[in-house]
């Protein structure tokens, strides 16, 4: 059982900018387990927000040593040793967890979905994000992702009426917003949340900084519109308390470790009553299939990665004006396109 690692600077169409940060690439590392000749690949695309970077996937990487184990079929004891080397690392520890399963994948010659026993078919409409700017390159944005039925605004500095304004000047579709905890009182989210209620936007996403709970909890109670966590869940365990505060959570492979987390964090929040969405960093089509295995499960589905760059290294699950189409190959479904 080998595993090697590969960076990959991807470049963005438009700059990305959100309520924190601005950006025009982003770096993700490629992993590949190898076992059998089989290659399983997985990703890692590492935010400062939770506190990585190239160098601690790196550092994370180097430690991991499969000797112990006799099979990657022994995914579970595999996947809590990896927990176990470091707190944190969580988009390091994600790429070990999906190229195991894609390599379990290949092996046994099915996609993950159909080893879940999920139906592709039911994969909600992925949302398009459009990020913050000028008037200009938002009309301009807005006028490219034509083919997307749902847009996804993010808000959080000082323009958000001039931001929707100026799409809803171009479009009636459905808008999910995210201000990425950009709002810092609950009175200014509140009044944010009472004006976007009039204009036709499905739900609001972080609205305040994870750290001010209870404004969260007293914006909820007052909120017409649904409330989803982001950056406010993590793990697994965040959840049980989240409902007192949320109607729904985003879970991210990168944040949450894996496949094998999200599916636990699919179940139980759900079981909690919560709606559940799926979202991404900037990633390939590597992080992209991984997630989009679990899309039938979703309410939400925010899975638009691998369509905001411009130099996607792999091929796999395709985005068509809006729907995500599984390609039906074993694992993740995802091969590195020919350079
Ligand atoms: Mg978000």
């Amino acid at each position: 059982m080998k595993l090697s690692w590969k960076q990959y600077d991807l470049h963005l169409k438009h700059t990305f900018r959100i309520s924190r940060s601005a950006r025009d690439t982003a770096s993700v590392m490629i992993v590949s387990f190898e076992h059998e000749g089989i290659v399983g690949y997985g990703e890692a695309s590492p935010s400062s927000r939770y506190g990585e970077s190239l160098e601690t996937l790196v550092n994370f990487l180097s430690l991991i040593n499969f000797e112990k184990f006799e099979s990657p079929f022994l995914l579970d004891d595999i996947l809590r040793y990896s927990e176990t080397l470091l707190p944190g690392n969580s988009s390091a520890k994600c790429a070990v967890d999906i190229a195991l399963h894609d390599w379990i994948g290949k092996k046994l010659g099915v996609p993950l979905h159909q080893m879940w026993g999920l139906n592709p078919k039911k994969i909600p409409l992925c949302s398009f994000t459009i990020a913050i700017d000028s008037k200009e390159a938002v009309e301009q944005k807005v006028r490219e992702a034509e083919e997307y039925p749902i847009l996804k605004v993010k808000l959080g500095l000082d323009n958000d009426k001039e931001m929707i304004d100026t799409i809803r000047k171009i479009t009636d579709k459905p808008l999910y917003v995210d201000a990425n905890e950009g709002w810092k009182t609950r009175e200014r989210a509140l009044e944010s949340v009472k004006w976007l209620k009039k204009q036709n936007v499905v739900f609001i996403e972080q609205p305040m900084p994870a750290s001010q709970f209870s404004d969260l909890q007293w914006l909820r109670d007052h909120s017409e519109l649904p409330l989803i966590a982001d950056e406010s869940v993590v793990r697994l365990s965040d959840i049980p308390m989240l409902a007192q505060a949320f109607d729904g959570i985003n879970i991210k492979l990168m944040k949450c470790t894996g496949l094998r987390e999200a599916l636990k964090m699919i179940h139980t929040a759900q079981a909690a009553g919560l709606k559940v969405m799926m979202g991404c960093m900037i990633e390939t089509a590597v992080g992209i299939s991984a997630a989009a295995q679990l899309g039938p499960l979703l309410d939400y589905c925010d899975l638009d990665g691998n369509v905001l760059i411009t130099d996607d290294p792999f091929d796999g699950v395709r985005n068509t004006k809006g729907r995500l189409i599984l390609n039906g190959k074993p694992g993740i479904g995802a091969t590195p396109r020919m350079t």
